[in-house]
């Protein structure tokens, strides 16, 4: 049994101490309120959702069948139909386009990009999120990488699922990516990309798979992070250069990008394809080449010649994982080549075009293959 000295010395205490437990409840109930539906006290002002089109915004003309169209709803049904979206943040809308990424160019990466400048350089704006095709969403994530001069949260996001499908994929990925943007930690990384319960870095994430919502994958270094229905958190920082860090700006006179092809490396490999790219006026090639970057005697002897003459060659591979370096089946050396490092093809030919507005010269490129 307590003594009566005891109830008479916590009695004051008690009396100091219930306002401060109600403010700490109501602080801890406050906490999981917030982290249940993603927000902080840190959200943005507002997050700008721009859209380009893509199956996150396909429409098919009944449930349950395979065919659909890509970019046909508008930026605002996609805000629309994910209410939740302003518990996170104030969001706001911005069509850019409305194409399959299929049709994605350099003309509409220069348009998103100033658009994304744009919209960054407001004061009340705090992060942008792209909803974008998945098909050409990694080139995307990393053009903007590359080019991109802020630190706040750039989230590319898409669907594998049309809007109208059964169990579409858009809106829970529409609202990680929302939260995603709205978290601190997701400033300074670069360009993300939020599909499926992750989080990627663009200089790694790359589509695995053709109709599966699991598809974003990051299979050198693996994912920045993962989100479970709004809860999200990040696991190791980028290396890579990126955005405030990157040498590559695109000013307002720059209306293309140098001509750069993709070749594809298999048994039997000719040099028929290059030599269309060269006739076609390519000032690089990047090889999407068998193997650790290797392609045929034939195809190495019609790069060669090209590398001589000026077109910038990029041995990289076709094996969906795995570091291309300088010198081990092929003389890079000897024959004037850049490797790839980690840069699969398509992400290669990226880098390639931006480094080509600077300088043709191999060595000096093959240093941003390591940096970038
Ligand atoms: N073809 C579509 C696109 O990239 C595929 C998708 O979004 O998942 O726009």
């Amino acid at each position: 049994m307590p003594s009566p000295q005891c109830h008479a010395a916590d009695a004051p205490r008690r009396l100091v101490s219930k306002p401060l437990a109600a403010i700490a409840l109501l602080l801890a109930i406050t906490m999981v309120v917030l982290s249940a539906i993603g927000a902080r006290a840190d959200q943005p002002n507002i997050t700008m959702i721009l859209a380009t089109g893509g199956t996150i915004a396909g429409t098919q003309t009944a449930a349950g069948e395979p065919g659909y169209v890509a970019g046909k709803d508008s930026v605002a049904s996609l805000i629309e139909a994910v209410p939740e979206l302003k518990k996170i943040a104030d969001v706001e809308g911005r069509q850019v386009s409305d194409i399959g990424s299929q049709n994605m160019d350099a003309k509409i990466w220069l348009e998103l990009l100033r658009a994304t400048s744009e919209e960054l350089a407001r004061p009340d704006v705090d992060a942008v999120v792209i909803a974008h095709g998945t098909d050409t969403m990694e080139e995307t994530a990393y053009f903007l990488n590359l080019t991109l001069k802020s630190d706040k949260p750039v989230v590319l996001v898409g669907a594998m699922r049309p809007a109208n499908a059964l169990s579409a994929d858009g809106p829970m990925n529409l609202y990680n990516a929302t939260v995603v943007a709205a978290l601190a930690e997701a400033r300074g990384r670069g360009v993300l990309v939020v599909m499926n319960d992750e989080i990627h870095y663009a200089a790694e994430v790359t589509k695995t798979n053709t109709t599966n919502p699991d598809t974003m994958k990051s299979p050198n270094r693996g994912r920045a992070g993962v989100c479970d229905i709004g809860a999200c958190v990040f696991f190791s920082p980028t290396t890579k250069r990126h955005t405030t860090n990157s040498a590559f700006s695109i000013g307002d006179e720059v209306s293309t990008l140098p001509y750069v092809a993709i070749v594809y490396g298999h048994a039997g490999m000719t040099a028929a394809p290059i030599k269309g790219a060269l006739d076609d006026g390519a000032k690089g090639i990047v090889v999407a080449g068998v193997g650790d970057g290797n392609m045929s005697d034939v195809a190495l002897d019609a790069l060669t010649t090209a590398a001589k003459t000026g077109v910038v060659v990029v041995r990289s591979t076709r094996v969906g994982s795995g570091v291309v370096r300088r010198d081990i089946e092929v003389d890079d050396d000897t024959r004037g080549f850049v490797a790839a490092e980690e840069l699969n093809p398509q992400r290669a030919r990226i880098l390639l075009q931006l480094a080509l507005m600077k300088t043709n010269d191999p060595k000096t490129i093959q240093e941003m293959f390591h940096v970038y």
